[in-house]
Order: structure tokens, then C-alpha cells, then sequence
């Protein structure tokens, strides 16, 4: 293709809401034959809420909220944002009260710790319970897999080491996710879910979205997913990363071509050769097929 072709694709692109950062790029995206999508917020709308709780200690669910969302109201996590959300609609005329909060600590791909009302507090999923030491009850393993059976994200709550309750918080599959990979699947492009999400929750949502089982990785931190991006190239794959988060941007980085979400955080959008301005996943397929046009040259 000419400069000049590249020129007005990439200008075509722009003008569908699918920003291509220059040629090589756009040159890259017809080759890739593997696409690694992040869950939350790429598949998954990424807008969290809160559908139900589960206590298994003698806690008013007003004072556990209380303390769950004082904490998380530190964190930039769509799932915190969901918590701090549904504390605050509790009780709408008495909304909870922020308490102070110390030693607030933020681990990515985990949750969150930090101190209040001079308990220690731990918020997150299973690994965060199990590097601590928090045992969960039988009661709680039964919870944890009711929650992801239904592609729900189960949060859990220690308070001084002990397991005290479950917060279930469901994110809906965006409506044009199994269309686009079914899509995918007839370009002869595989798709693969890396999510630092908990494996059921991860499983359920590829069954939605008609995603293989033995295409899920769950339970990746930041680093891991760049790793695994890496394994796949190892093995001979051109890939693209799609994702949304701050915790992706290693992996976009890593990959063939990267491609942000534009509803995404603004330092996956900076890491990304790709960002799709609309948030629409439908245009990977747009910017896969933009490169395979303007490189496709005839003889
Ligand atoms: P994803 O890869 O799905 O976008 P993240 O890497 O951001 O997810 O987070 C991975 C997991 O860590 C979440 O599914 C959640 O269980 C836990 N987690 C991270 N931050 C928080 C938080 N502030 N509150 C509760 N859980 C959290
Ligand atoms: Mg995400």
C-alpha cells in the first residue's frame, strides 16, 4: 500500500470512530490471527451493581456496608465504585457515614486492605482471602459458586481475619459481545478471555459470549496477562489485546497490536495502537478489516 493509502484509511478509520495511532498498525491488524479480550468492561459493560449480600457474622448489613464502603470509596475500581453506590442507597434518608479510614492499600488484580473503626479489613476476591490466611467457611465456598455460575463477580469481606461476608455483583455481557466473536471466529480469528476475575465467574461469561473453555484465563494480575500474551507469540501467534483498564496495559503493550476501549482508563488508551472511540466492540472487526483492504493489494 501507498503512504498515501495508508493515509486514507487511517483517515476513513478516524471518521468511523476507530483511531489507528499510524501505518504500522494498521498493517499489523490484518496479520492477527488470536485476539486476547479482557472481561470487565471490554465484554462485560463495566457498569457493576450490586444484586445481593451474603453475611456470615453477626453484622447489621447497614454497618458492614459502612465499613465496606468507607474503605472502598479510596479505591478507583469499577467494583468499589459499585459498593460505595449501593451503600450510599441503603438508606436513602440516612445515608451511611464515611468513617475514617488508615493503612489503606490498593493490590491490583485483588482488592483492597486498609483499617476501620479499628478493624482489619480485607476486600476482594478468593486469592486476597487466601494470601492472608482467611479460611472461608463451607457456608461461603457454596455462596462463592452460586454467585459465578450466574457470570457474577463474588466480593469478599474479612474483618479482623475472619470471612464475614459476600457481596455478589453482576456486570452484564455488552449485546454485540457473542455476535463479534462469533464474527471473529469466521475471520478464522481466535478469541481468548484474560480476566483477573475469579474462573467461574470468567467461565460463565465465555459461555455467553461463545468463548471456548480452554480459552479462559483467570485470576491474571497485570503482569500475568502481559505473560500470557507473550506465550501465545511464542507460539507462533499474531495477537491483539483489547482492554480497558489501567491493569491491561502491560498486555496491551505486549501484544501485536494493542487496542483500547475509549470509555477506558486513559492510560490503556495511551498504551493502545487501536482505540475504538465508540466502545464498540464491533469495531475490532472494523479495524481488522480497514487493514485487510488497504493491504490487500491486487496483482
Ligand atoms: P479485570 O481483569 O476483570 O478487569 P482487575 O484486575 O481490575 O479485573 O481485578 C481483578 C479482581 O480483583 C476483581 O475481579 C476483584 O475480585 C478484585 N478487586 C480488585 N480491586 C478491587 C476492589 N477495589 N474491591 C474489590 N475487589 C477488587
Ligand atoms: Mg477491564
Amino acid at each position: 500500500a501507498t503512504p498515501t493509502a495508508v493515509m486514507v484509511s487511517t483517515g476513513k478509520g478516524a471518521t468511523q470512530g476507530v483511531l489507528i495511532k499510524g501505518g504500522a498498525a494498521l498493517e499489523m491488524a490484518r496479520n492477527v490471527d488470536c485476539i486476547v479480550f479482557d472481561k470487565t468492561g471490554t465484554l462485560t459493560k463495566g457498569e457493576p451493581s450490586v444484586v445481593n449480600t451474603k453475611l456470615f457474622q453477626n453484622i447489621a448489613l447497614k454497618v458492614f456496608f459502612t465499613i465496606v464502603a468507607s474503605a472502598e470509596a479510596n479505591s478507583e475500581h469499577p467494583l468499589a465504585k459499585a459498593i460505595v453506590e449501593y451503600a450510599k442507597g441503603l438508606s436513602a434518608e440516612e445515608p451511611f457515614e464515611q468513617q475514617q479510614v488508615e493503612d489503606f492499600k490498593a493490590i491490583p488484580g485483588q482488592g483492597i486492605q486498609a483499617v476501620v473503626m479499628g478493624k482489619g479489613l480485607l476486600v476482594g476476591n478468593q486469592k486476597l482471602m487466601s494470601e492472608n490466611g482467611v479460611s472461608l467457611p463451607l457456608e461461603a465456598s457454596e455462596q462463592l459458586k452460586d454467585v459465578e455460575v450466574l457470570a457474577r463477580t463474588a466480593v469478599l469481606v474479612a474483618v479482623d481475619g475472619e470471612l464475614t461476608g459476600i457481596i455478589s455483583i453482576a456486570d452484564p455481557i455488552k449485546p454485540e459481545a457473542p455476535a463479534v466473536i462469533s464474527m471473529l471466529k469466521l475471520m478464522k480469528i481466535k478469541s481468548i478471555i484474560v480476566t483477573g476475575d475469579n474462573r467461574g465467574t470468567a467461565l460463565a461469561v465465555a459461555r455467553e459470549v461463545g468463548i471456548r473453555t480452554e480459552d479462559v484465563i483467570a485470576e491474571a494480575d497485570p503482569k500475568a496477562k502481559a505473560e500470557r500474551v507473550k506465550e501465545l507469540q511464542s507460539a507462533g501467534m499474531v495477537i491483539a489485546m483489547v482492554g480497558d483498564g489501567i491493569n491491561d496495559s502491560p498486555a496491551l503493550v505486549a501484544a501485536d497490536v494493542g487496542v483500547a476501549i475509549g470509555a477506558g482508563t486513559d492510560i490503556a488508551i495511551e498504551a493502545a495502537d487501536i482505540v475504538l472511540m465508540k466502545s464498540h466492540l464491533e469495531d475490532v472487526v472494523t479495524a481488522i478489516d480497514l487493514s485487510r483492504k488497504t493491504f490487500s493489494r491486487i496483482r
